[in-house]
């Protein structure tokens, strides 16, 4: 429960760590390059992510293995990726994928078979925001955008603020619903490397544009948007780090990341 003596702040919460095998059910294509998929099973009733941008470790086993045993599924290759809605009665659960060529979480997004068993660890733990921040600033690319819709769909019909998304172009747009208040952008790469539009248009925010009261920040992309991700919220604008997340959710040319936490 939210104590407004407190103001805005993400409160850590630890779960009991779950494992859990499922199959993939639905496939469902949002823009030729980010992928919606159902995994369902037994074992996600109770299933649950009480953070917007909680991270589960997906394992993907050959796909090709039909009645791939446990011990398969647990040492599998795997990546981490953010819970977007689920059923916890029925048991299922949906992430969303950004498919970019090489990695085997793309691969596997991309054209495992319906049926093929999957593994998904956690949550271990949430990051919960209590409170209401007086104003959002959402950023990201394509591997956020479930987080920053999640951020979204948090906020009051009074919400004020910013969310950019940085995709390849237009084709791959992928929209925010979001209050009036808040402004939506998408950014182009039109072949810039990703993250230096993003990074870009963080730093040509400055301190006059810090809008009045708590800001809730949330950056999430390629590595290197971190520098201009902390630069903004921590520096320029002087945010409170308990309600500031800024993360490489990949690294360019590093295969299996781990963001340091
Ligand atoms: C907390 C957290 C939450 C995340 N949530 C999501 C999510 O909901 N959806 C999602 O799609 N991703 C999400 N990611 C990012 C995802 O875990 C990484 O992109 C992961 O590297 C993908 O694994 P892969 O097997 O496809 O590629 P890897 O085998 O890890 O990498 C292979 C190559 O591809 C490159 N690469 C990796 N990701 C990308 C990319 N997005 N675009 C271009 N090149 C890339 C690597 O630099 C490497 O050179 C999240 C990451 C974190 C830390």
């Amino acid at each position: 429960m939210s104590n407004p003596t407190l103001g805005t702040r993400l409160e850590p919460r630890r779960h009991e760590l779950l494992f859990r095998s499922a199959t993939l059910a639905q496939r469902t294509f949002l823009t030729p390059a980010f992928v919606r998929l159902r995994l369902e099973g037994a074992e996600l009733r109770g299933f649950d992510s009480p953070g917007a941008d909680d991270h589960i470790r997906v394992f993907f086993p050959d796909a090709s293995i039909t009645g791939a045993s446990i011990d398969e599924i647990r040492s599998a290759p795997n990546r981490e990726y953010t819970p977007v809605e689920w059923d916890a009665v029925k048991g299922w659960l949906d992430i969303d994928v950004a498919l970019h060529g090489a990695g085997v979480g793309s691969r596997w997004a991309r054209s495992a078979p319906i049926g093929a068993p999957v593994g998904i660890g956690g949550p271990r733990g949430s990051m919960v925001l209590v409170g209401r921040p007086d104003a959002w600033l959402l950023a990201g690319d394509e591997t956020a955008v479930p987080a920053i819709r999640r951020f979204a769909a948090m906020m009051d019909e009074h919400a004020v603020g910013r969310i950019t998304i940085e995709v390849p172009d237009a084709a791959h747009d992928l929209p925010i619903a979001a209050p009036s208040g808040v402004e939506v952008v998408q950014l182009h790469r039109d072949g810039r490397r990703a993250g230096e539009e993003l990074s870009d248009w963080l730093d040509a925010l400055d301190v006059e544009e810090r809008p009045d009261g708590c800001v809730f920040g949330f950056v999430a992309a390629e590595q290197s948007v971190v520098r201009a991700g902390r630069s903004l919220l921590l520096d320029r604008w002087t945010g409170d780090p308990s309600a500031t997340v800024v993360k490489g959710y990949w690294k360019r040319g590093t295969a299996e990341y781990h963001a340091p936490h």
